[in-house]
This record gives C-alpha cells, structure tokens and sequence, in this order.
C-alpha cells in the first residue's frame, strides 16, 4: 500500500479528522501524531458541535490502536474453536482459503448458506455497504436484517414523519420544557447535555423516563422510573389527558394529521392512575408531567432507544413521538422531538452501491443462535463477520457460542483487535482503524457528515475493508466496480453520488453544516401527503395487537426481576471493551439486594432459564427497584464466567420493526458462596426462594 500523504514518519503533526463509531455525536477530533505514532486525541475546532470536548472513550483510543488486543496479520485457527490461537497467514493464503471455502459452500449448498454479520463497529459510509455489499449482493449470500438497534424507532419515525429531521441539540436552550424519554445523554450523545443545562438555568422544566436515576435524572424536576417494557402506557395516559383536558390541539391534528380519533379512543383506558400502577411510578408525578407537557411551550422530547429495546419498543415510540402532534408542540424553535438524524440528509447508498439486492433469504441478526443452531434451508455454513462482535452483542449469548461451536461452520473475522468473536474464527483478517484510513463520517445526532482521513500508516498487516472485499470479491471472479477497489477511490466515488449541495459543502470544509430546523416550521413530514397519519396502516397490521396497545410481561413469577443493560461511559457498544481493566458489577437496588442477602462486593449468580451470569454485586438505590442492571456491550472476560447480559436475554422480537428486546430479560439472583472441597475452592448457591414482599 503506498504512505499516505498525512502521515510524515518523524515529524510531529495534528491531523483533523472525525469520529465515525457507533454514537450521535460524530466529534472532530484533532490528533497528535510524533514519529508516526499516535500521541494524543484531542477534540478538534472543525465540528462546532463538538464543543471543545470529546468522550474519554476516544482520547483513548490509541490504547486499542497498539493494544495488545490488536489484529496486525491475518491468520488461521489453530487448535479449538473458542480458544483464539491462530498461526499467521498472508493475505493471500487468507483470501485464497476464503475464496476456496465460499466456492465449495456455494457450489454444495448454494450461496444463501454464506451469511455475512455486519452492524455498527463503524457509522462510517465507506465502512459499510460498498464493495463489500457489491460482494454479497452479486454472489448472491443470504442477506442480514440489521435490526438489533433502532428497528421500531425507525420504522415508526419513518411512518410518521418521514425523514423529518429533529430539533437540534442547540435548540434546546430554547426549550421551556425538555422531556428526556428512554435516553441517557451522559453517556452516548452527550454534546446534548450542555444544552440541556443551559435551558434549565434559564427557567426550562426537565423532565426524566428512565428506570434508572441518570445524572440527568438528578437534576430534573420529574424523574419517572417506569417499570422497564410500559413507557407505552405512560404516554399514552398523558395523550389521555391531553384530550380528555381539552389540551389537545385541534386545529393542529385537523390541518396536519389523519385518525387522531382513533389515537383518542385507544388512550382512553389509560387513566393517569391505572397507567402509574403498571409502570410502578407515582400518580401525582405522572400528572404532573401531563400538565407541564400541556403547559408549557416551546416543549421537546428526546426520544432514545431505551423504550424500544422491549416488547413493546414499537408501540412505545408510537405512543411517545405522536404527543407532539396531539398536543401543538411543532412549528417553534425548540418544539417538537428528537430521534435519529441519520436519515435527515438525502443520502442514498444504492446510488453508489449500484448492485440490486438480490432475492435470497433475510436472516434476522437478533436470530442469529437460531439460524446457526437451527435454520437448514439451506443450513448457514460460513458467517463473514466484520464491524460486529456478535458473540457478545446479540440477544441468547450461549445459543449463538454453540452455534460458533460447530465443527461445520466456517467463520470469518474481520476486525481491528481480537474481539471474543475473532476467538471462534477459522481465519481472521486484520482491519484498519479509523485513524488509519479515509471515510466518510454520519452524525446521526447532528445530522451532519464530515471527511475521516488517516492520521498513521495502517498498524502491521491491516487493510481497510473496501479493499479487502474488493480484492476477495477479484478472486471470486465477482465484478467490483473499479470505484469501489480501495477506501480513497470510494471516497472519490460516495461523495460523487451525494447530491451537488451537500458534496460541495463536504468537499470544500470537510463538513457539512448540520440542518437547525423548525419542525413544521422550515421542515415537514417526508410523507407522501405531508401529513401525519396516527395510525399508519402498514403497523397496524404488523402490531400483534394492533396500535397504542399494551402487552404485559408474562415471566414475574419465576424470575421477578428485570435485567437492563444500557451504554455505559467506557465502550461505544462493545468497542473499546477489551480495555475495560475491571470485572463488570451488577447494580441492584437495596430492598432487592436485602430481600436475597446480598451486600456490595457480593458474588452473585444471575440467571433465567436461557443462561447465567456470576458477578459482583453493587446495592445501588439509584436502580429502580425490580430491575437490575449490567452495562451493555461487556466483553466476556468482564464477568467471572464468561457470560454477559445477552446470555439472558431472549430472542424474541418487538411489536413493531422485528428489534432486539434486551430490556425483556426477566430473571432470579441468589448469593453465591465460596467454599474448600478436598482442598479445592468451590462455589455454592442455593436456589432463590420468592421474595414475598415484591410486587412487581
Ligand atoms: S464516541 Fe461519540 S462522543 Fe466520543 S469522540 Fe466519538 S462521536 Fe465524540
């Protein structure tokens, strides 16, 4: 590979560029760079939402880009599946290996047994669907439904706002009243957070939805821990008050919306009371919150991925994003909502992918322990799996370990370190940083795209993956467009396909502006009438209950307490987990700690009937009580048996858009004792009793 133009081996230099991982924010990022290494990660002036600071996650990426972690060969197993020992390869007995094996599966099983795993180690748009969807797509591989985050928010919004892009986090200091709905900005997104503050010393009310007491949560005037999975109920008794008050606006739902009636009828039996017995919250407070949502104006919701992660994670963002319309909220600045931005811009990415999908199987990534332990039609044989960790990032852990498990299955990693995936590879593929390749960087808090450029030379052997799956795509003797072949030709080839404004914009700063919209003001509903429709025909049919409806949890008796795992302020998902030093603890709050006779530093035994978990315990009364939490995206070394969250989680999927429902883990603890046997160390438990003074 020819040097690179920024990176003078020697000198010291500060290059910008921006941060492309799996976060709103997409920061630039100034970075010292001394004698070809990485000194320093700083934030950089170009981005102004940026602010002056980055996340601490980031400053240390470095630690990953030499890390002892770090892919720098390829290589190919050696010993047993699991076990992470490879002998090193070039890349063309790597390639060549994989082109034999993909050529085999093809011609004995067909191409659909080739399933490629890919979401989220990257929002880069070089990243992802380029060569490497022309590859698939034209080799004609099982597809992948990428539905593990944002399914039922984005299938909702999409229905009904369109592209509509949300307020901006600027526009919250104009907000009188900041309602943050299933969302932790203190940990992902956090350049929101000073807007919030801002507005709320000028006088806004803030209000907080979340099971746990967030940092924001702290500070708000309301904080309502809603029982995990009926976020639905809640909003739906304030869009009951809304109407049944007369503050629902009717010449907004006349002139904007269609089938508000229906909206109404369903609210009806959500009283105020009925629905804080079920989300196990205070009545008055609820009450309070529907008169201040009434109230005040300019009024924004945050609306986060934590209400979707549950059965009923699509009715949920219905019963949520719809109180704008019910209640007027729209037409001012810093009214309205926010959700994912990342669709505001007119990107498309079949205009430079330029291969048709093909008609071959949708393997449902949340399914994944299904498909491989399961599916025969035909059975998957080989999973190509890049910017992913799936073994710890998809719901039912150990049915997708045993899946990995299988003798029959060839599994390719391609990654930047050795991720507890890359441990069940039959070859591994070592992969470029962003600090060590060019992309193109989607905010999708912001709204906005900004160019990524290498800062160093690729750290041993690694490639970017446009290269690699231009080159596999060669050996397979499967047409890549000549644009696509490496990540600087596919930059020269994505922006060319952005529309004239927006590349312009891109090429001349390095960044676009972000979009500060009014909505209904400057911007409106992308839908084919302009308009707001209620009760979207197309998810009315795909709710098993139709629209605004509840569907209870069924599991309290066996196991009567709730795992979350929400993001946490060390990994961007699971990237950056091989640099966590210290074993995970479980949060627990004291009168279900005192219920089991668990104290902090207690070794505990989580588990349901799917899995376990052992770790330490920390009583915390800022957990509501009932639930439980474990951070998200933890490596498996983080806990004392190798398993994490996801191992109890189901697979089922949410009502609406077919997400992950990661919050729907219901499960028991019990204190696990240490004990000599024969001079060795054993652990003992016994089986939980009920407790008997939880209502749940
Ligand atoms: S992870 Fe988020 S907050 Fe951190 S640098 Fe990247 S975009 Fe900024």
């Amino acid at each position: 590979m020819p040097k690179r133009e920024a990176m003078t081996s020697g000198h010291s230099t500060v290059v910008d560029t921006a941060c492309p991982l799996d976060c709103p924010d997409t920061c630039s990022v100034a970075v010292s760079v001394e004698g070809g290494r990485i000194t320093k990660i700083d934030p950089s002036a170009r981005a102004d939402a940026t602010q002056g600071f980055i996340c601490s996650k980031v400053r240390r990426f470095g630690d990953r880009v030499y890390g002892v972690d770090r892919l720098h060969h390829p290589g190919i197993r050696q010993g047993s599946k699991g076990e992470g020992q490879f002998r090193q390869l070039n890349w063309d007995q790597a390639l060549d290996t994989i082109v034999e094996r993909m050529r085999n599966i093809r011609d004995e099983f067909g191409a659909e047994a080739i399933v490629p795993v890919s979401y989220g180690g990257s929002n880069g748009l070089l990243s992802q669907d380029t060569a490497d969807a022309q590859l698939f797509r034209r080799f004609k591989t099982s597809r992948l439904a990428r539905n593990v985050c944002a399914a039922p928010t984005t299938t909702v919004t999409d229905a009904l706002y369109g592209r509509m892009p949300g307020v901006s986090y600027e526009d919250y200091r104009h907000a009188r009243l900041i309602v943050i709905w299933g969302a932790n900005p203190s940990t992902s997104g956090f350049h929101l957070v000073p807007h919030v503050r801002a507005a709320a010393r000028e006088g806004a009310a803030l209000v907080v939805i979340d099971p746990r007491r967030t940092a924001l949560a702290k500070q708000a005037d309301i904080h309502l821990a809603v029982r995990p999975g009926t976020d639905v109920v809640v909003a739906l008794a304030i869009h009951r008050f809304l109407f049944e008050e007369g503050f629902a606006d009717s010449a907004f739902l006349n002139n904007h919306t269609h089938n508000a009636d229906v909206l109404h009828a369903r609210a009806e039996e959500w009283t105020i009371e009925r629905a804080a017995a079920v989300a196990d919250i205070d009545a008055t407070l609820l009450k309070r919150t529907a008169e201040l949502y009434a109230e005040k104006s300019p009024a924004v919701i945050r609306c986060g991925w934590g209400l979707e992660r549950n059965r009923n994670g699509g009715n949920a963002a219905m019963a949520v994003l719809t109180l704008p319309a019910v209640a007027g909220k729209f037409g001012v600045r810093g009214g309205g909502y926010s959700m994912s931005n990342s669709r505001a811009l007119p990107l498309s990415e079949t205009e430079w992918i330029g291969a048709p999908e093909p008609d071959t199987r949708i393997i449902n990534m949340n399914h994944l322990g299904r498909a491989l332990t399961e599916y025969d039609a035909p059975p998957v044989k080989m999973l190509f799996v890049y910017n992913c960790n799936p073994a710890v990032t998809l719901p039912d852990q150990n049915r997708i370990l045993s899946g990995l498990q299988r003798d029959d299955l060839f599994t390719v990693v391609f990654d930047q370190v050795m991720t507890d995936s890359a441990r069940w590879a039959d070859i591994v593929l070592p992969a470029t940083t962003f600090l060590e390749h060019y992309d193109i960087a989607l905010s999708y808090g912001h709204g906005n795209l900004q160019l990524a450029q290498p800062v160093i030379e690729p750290v041993g052997d690694s490639r970017p993956n446009v290269d690699v799956f231009s080159d596999l795509a060669h050996r397979l003797g499967v047409k890549v467009d000549v644009l696509l072949e490496t990540d600087v030709e596919s930059m020269i080839h994505v922006t060319s396909a952005l529309p004239g404004a927006v590349r312009e914009e891109l090429l001349n700063r390095g960044i676009t502006d972000r979009a500060k919209p009014i909505q209904f003001g400057d911007t409106f509903p992308r839908t084919p009438d302009g308009k707001v429709d209620l009760l979207p025909d197309t998810l009315e049919q795909q709710a098993p209950d139709g629209l605004y409806h509840f569907r209870p949890d069924s599991d309290h008796e066996r196991y009567p307490l709730t795992l979350v795992s929400p993001a946490s302020d060390k990994t961007i998902t699971s990237t950056l987990g091989e640099l966590r030093t210290r074993l995970a603890r479980l949060q627990i709050h004291p009168r279900d700690a005192e219920s089991r006779d668990l104290s902090t530093g207690d070794i505990a035994r989580i588990f349901n009937e799917r899995g376990e978990i052992h770790c330490a315990v920390t009583v915390n009364p800022d957990v509501k009580r009932g639930v439980v939490s474990l951070p998200k995206g933890l490596w498996r070394r983080s806990t004392m048996n190798e398993s994490t969250a996801n191992a109890l989680v189901p697979d089922v999927l949410t009502d609406i858009g077919d997400g992950a429902c990661f919050n729907d883990a219901r499960v028991e603890i019990t204190r696990i004792l240490n004990a000599e046997l024969d001079g060795q160390s054993i652990a003992i438990w016994a089986e939980a009793q009920k407790p008997q003074n939880l209502v749940h």
